[in-house]
């Protein structure tokens, strides 16, 4: 599923500021359902495997287009799953409309980035659900 258009303009620059310092990232996981989401919860709990979230179902901005998590790759095109370059492209593509998952206190989600929308999560789902604007 695709981004709200408003965080495909945010992603768009957001991966433009990255490829101009020379950080080759992709967007590896964009909108979910609540069914994913779920399910997505359950490793590192129930399933085996690292924590990967920690929002289940209807609490993820994923759930309503606004998040994305990259992917960054070396030069060879290989996936790096851990990299001081995660830290890089904060520093170099966090900009005032974007929150970075790796300056959560409760669980550090640095592949992740998400649109600031000045509402609650709940407030979000809520006028997500009611097909109201929430970005
Ligand atoms: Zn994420």
């Amino acid at each position: 599923m695709t981004l709200h258009p408003k965080a495909q303009e945010a992603a768009r620059q957001f991966l433009k500021r990255l490829g101009d310092e020379g950080i080759n990232a992709r967007i590896i996981s964009g909108t979910r359902t609540y069914a994913e989401q779920d399910e997505l919860y359950t490793k590192g709990r129930t399933k085996p495997g690292p924590k990967v979230c920690n929002a289940k179902g209807g609490q993820s901005n994923h759930n309503f287009s606004i998040a994305w998590d990259i992917g960054i790759f070396d030069a060879q095109g290989a996936y790096l799953p851990e990299s001081p370059l995660y830290e890089k492209a904060a520093q170099v593509a966090l900009v005032g409309s974007l929150e970075w998952g790796g300056n959560w206190q409760s669980f550090k989600d640095r592949p992740h980035y998400q649109m600031i929308t000045g509402l609650s999560i709940e407030e979000v789902r809520a006028r997500f659900e009611r097909g109201e604007p929430y970005i």
